[in-house]
């Protein structure tokens, strides 16, 4: 009877496949006329893919709002006296940076090696030197802005090289003002994942809750000037931004 019953199984198994095979193979077919992805050459090291836009090459911050503030000496531009601004506006973008915070540390907490990323101007990045230095978690290197701490703390030393690659999509707004979709942020500090997908509960302050205010679908991206000497350098930018 055992016997019996395990042959009735293996003819099952052996044949299942015969059959299959005697069907006509159907392959799914979505139906979308995809556009052929455009050939984007990778960059080594860092260095902008040939489809960036480079908004600092090392040489001159011409492509900055008061960029002349600022020191540019071997390679890289030294934050001064106030923050400055891209004079070209940006939504959804990658954006690719390095920093360093000052080798000779001063200070302590936020007064340490701060400075930032806001995109459209109003959602911050933080930048500090969070090297053995405490401070709210929500205002360390890597936060949004007191909204949303780094997943790790993947810093480096103070004075050492650092960088930062950020998927940012823009918020959307309907005609009348109101909220259509909240922004969302996904950054790489030194490679490592310590933002993802994160939606902003609106903008960064240091005084008032996030809130979102509409604007429009381009802003600058503003590097903050924090009274520490904070340095950039190989800062490019791809635009994301669907066609209007
Ligand atoms: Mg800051």
């Amino acid at each position: 009877m055992r016997r019996l019953v395990k042959g009735v199984v293996v003819v099952l198994v052996l044949s299942a496949p015969l059959v299959w095979a005697a069907e006509e193979v159907k392959e799914y077919l979505n139906g979308i006329n995809w556009v052929q992805p455009p050939v984007v050459t990778p960059g080594e090291n860092g260095r902008p893919p040939s489809d960036a836009i480079v908004l600092f090459d090392g040489t001159d911050l011409s492509q900055w709002e008061g960029g002349e503030h600022w020191l540019v000496e071997n390679g890289y531009a030294e934050a001064r006296e106030e923050g400055i601004a891209t004079r070209a506006g940006f939504g959804d973008c990658q954006l690719h940076l390095e920093f360093a915070t000052p080798a000779k540390v001063e200070g302590e907490g936020q007064g340490r090696g701060n400075s930032g990323i806001y995109f459209m101007d109003r959602y911050e990045l933080q930048v500090l030197d969070s090297w053995e230095n405490q401070t709210y978690y929500d205002g360390q290197c890597g936060a949004i802005y007191k909204q949303h701490p780094p997943l790790v703390n993947a810093s480096r030393g103070p004075g050492e090289w650092q960088s930062y690659d950020v998927i940012f999509t823009a918020p959307r707004f309907n005609s009348d003002g109101s909220l259509q979709s909240r922004a969302a942020i996904t950054v790489l500090h030194n490679g490592v994942l310590v933002q993802n997908h994160f939606e902003l509960q609106g903008a960064t302050s240091y005084v008032d809750p996030p809130i979102y205010h509409a604007h429009s679908p381009r802003e600058p991206i503003h590097l903050q000037f924090h009274r520490n000497p904070v340095r950039y350098r190989n800062i490019w930018i791809r635009d994301l931004m669907p066609p209007e």
